[in-house]
Formats: C-alpha cells, sequence, structure tokens
C-alpha cells in the first residue's frame, strides 16, 4: 500500500493505518538487513529525510487536531521505537562482523606445519658413496679420469688393440672430435683407462678407486643401460695376491650387505687381468638356497676383477717380478639395485620422483 506523501485523501484513516503498517514493515526490514550496507539503506529508507517515517511525521499537518493528537503521539513513539531497534541492530550487526573477523583471521597454533620439500641424492651416489667410504677406510684415495678418453686409455693400453676381438665386448660410443690433433676419441666404455692415467703419475703402493660414468652402445633392459656408474678399483703392490683381492672384495661386500655375506672367484677373461674373475656374493635374499633374485642360483654377480696384466706392469714401466697388482670393476646401478630392491635399471634414469622420494 502506498504511504501518504500529502494530497487529497483521508489522511486520518491512512496515517493511522500507515503508522501501524509501516511499524511492522520496518521491524521485518531491520531484521532482515544482514551487513552494514543493508542497515544503512534501511535507515535511508525509514528515517531518513525523505523516509518513510518523516513523510508520516510532515502528512500530520493535515490532520484535524484530534486526529493529529494521536496519530501524532504513535508516530512520535514508533519514531523512537524505530531509533532505538536501529541502533540494538546495527551493534548486532558490528559484534557479528567482528566476531566473523575474528573468526577468519584466527591463527591456529595446534595445526601441523605445511611440510618442507627436501631433495635428497640420488640413490646411485648414495651407493656411489657408500662405496668410496668403504675403499677409503681400506686405505684407497678416490681419483677420477675424463669422460671422453683416447683409444689408448680405452684399449690399447689395457691390451685390446683394434683388432683385438675383445672390442666386441665393449659397444663403444665415437667422438666424432679431435683433442691436439689426436684420435679415435670415444665415450668411456668402462672406468678402466684410471687404471693407466694412474700408474704413468703414481709410484708403487698404489691404492686408488676411480668413480664415474662409463657408456656403452647397446639396447636398454632392466638390467643393461646406455650410461652407467662405475667404480674401479686398482692395487699395485709387491706380493698382492688373489687373495688380497678376495679380502677386499669380502670386506666390502659385507660392509654394504652385511657381515654374513661371502664371495666366489670364478674364472673369467677380460684382456687386462691373468688371471681374470667374476665376482659373486651370496644371495642376500636366500642366503645361497636359491631364489627368483639370484635365478636359483644362490649367487648374484657383481662384478669383474683379476690381477693386473703383467704386461701392463711392464708397460707402465714397473718390474712385474717385483709388482703384482689387482684390480676390480662394479657398476655402481647394479649393486644399487640389489641394496634398495629396485628391479630395472632403467627406473634410475627416469626422474620419477615416486622412485626418487624413497630415497
Ligand atoms: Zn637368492
Amino acid at each position: 500500500m502506498p504511504l501518504p506523501r500529502g494530497g487529497a485523501y483521508n489522511a486520518g484513516t491512512m496515517a493511522t493505518d500507515t503508522v501501524e503498517q509501516l511499524h511492522a514493515e520496518a521491524l521485518r526490514g531491520l531484521a532482515e538487513a544482514a551487513d552494514a550496507r543493508a542497515l544503512d539503506a534501511w535507515r535511508i529508507e525509514i528515517l531518513g529525510r525523505k523516509g518513510r517515517l518523516t513523510s508520516v511525521l510532515r502528512g500530520l499537518a493535515e490532520l484535524s487536531i484530534d486526529e493529529r493528537r494521536s496519530v501524532g503521539a504513535a508516530a512520535n513513539a514508533l519514531k523512537a521505537e524505530l531509533e532505538a531497534a536501529f541502533d540494538e541492530r546495527a551493534e548486532e550487526l558490528r559484534r557479528a562482523s567482528f566476531a566473523a573477523t575474528l573468526a577468519s583471521d584466527r591463527i591456529d597454533v595446534t595445526l601441523p606445519a605445511r611440510p618442507h620439500r627436501r631433495g635428497g641424492l640420488h640413490p646411485v651416489t648414495q651407493m656411489t658413496e657408500r662405496i668410496l667410504d668403504a675403499f677409503r677406510s681400506m686405505g684407497f684415495s678416490v681419483v677420477e679420469g675424463p669422460e671422453v678418453e683416447l683409444d689408448y686409455y680405452n684399449f690399447e693400453a689395457l691390451r685390446i688393440p683394434a683388432d683385438h676381438p675383445a672390442r666386441d665386448m665393449w659397444d663403444t660410443l665415437w667422438v666424432d672430435e679431435t683433442v691436439d690433433g689426436r684420435r679415435p676419441l670415444l665415450l668411456r666404455t668402462h672406468t678402466s683407462p684410471a687404471q693407466i692415467r694412474t700408474m704413468e703419475q703414481q709410484q708403487p703402493p698404489i691404492r686408488v678407486a676411480v668413480p664415474g660414468k662409463a657408456y656403452r652402445f647397446e639396447a636398454t633392459d632392466t638390467t643393461h643401460e646406455w650410461q652407467m656408474t662405475q667404480i674401479e678399483v686398482l692395487a699395485v703392490d709387491e706380493g698382492l695376491s688373489m687373495a688380497h683381492l678376495k679380502g677386499t672384495l669380502l670386506e666390502l661386500m659385507r660392509r654394504l650387505f652385511g657381515r654374513e655375506r661371502q664371495v666366489r672367484l670364478q674364472c673369467s677373461y677380460f684382456p687386462f687381468v691373468e688371471p681374470g674373475a667374476e665376482v659373486a656374493v651370496d644371495c642376500f635374499v636366500c642366503s645361497g638356497a636359491g631364489c627368483h633374485t639370484c635365478h636359483q642360483t644362490g649367487w648374484i654377480e657383481m662384478m669383474g676383477a683379476g690381477m693386473v696384466h703383467p704386461e701392463i706392469i711392464e708397460s707402465m714401466g714397473f718390474d712385474s717380478a717385483r709388482y703384482t697388482g689387482f684390480a676390480a670393476g662394479m657398476g655402481v646401478e647394479r649393486l644399487a639395485m640389489q641394496a634398495f630392491g629396485v628391479d630395472d635399471i632403467r627406473y634410475f634414469y627416469q626422474n620419477d620422483l615416486r622412485l626418487l622420494q624413497q630415497f
């Protein structure tokens, strides 16, 4: 119903009805005003200079004296009531808003902290360090050599000349460049060239461990990658024998895989050692009884090793009647697979966080 704005109507009846109507509507509107903006809109609509209550009060002038008295009293009482109700509602809203701010800004010190993402060493790096630590504790020093190597160090000086059938054992990645006009260059197929480089520079007694990457041109499968990490070990001294080799490797395996491990040397062939051996450790899953991991043999092949060939000792300028040496080369990834229970060598180089985060 339109409110009286003055004019030709029965102002007395309308005004009284309007006071009652305005009373109900205004209180309902006030209760519905949910925030400061709505409250302000209500104030302007009802109590403002051109508001509905003001219009009612202005309309009083057109009433008779009696009507003016009764309607005026009611309108004034309504004004006082609405102003008080407005103040009360404003206080209510202010408190609610304050409480909401407190709730939303609250810092809960009992919440667990967001975890920091921490990096870690790659499992192959960890394994490399464990192996090198073991050799360091046995008196070996750690040296490194170049990954791009001369054919001379990678093959020839290790008794593998160009026409030697043993070259088939290493599928080689050749480099189409030269250094100081010297070629051929290749990506080293093993870390054994460091044997020659070390013996060129050091006199016996020599004890070195050489970690580094090696590369082979071959198809990948669960145990083969075209890039691998090797550690080469070389010892040259008076009176060294296969017993020293076996003792050294046994100590290494026990440090890596437990005190109860056994090491087995089996006759094998590498051109730069004589005799040569494949080194196996008894299976740490079944302790030699035979299982899936060791292909039911009870042993796991770990590395190649042997006594440094006397011709190499001589070619380095040492008396092979006085000095002997042993050497071993191991693939760190294969050892890491055993130590960490990783069943595919390719996982190490896929940068898959699901694997890497476990280390
Ligand atoms: Zn086994």
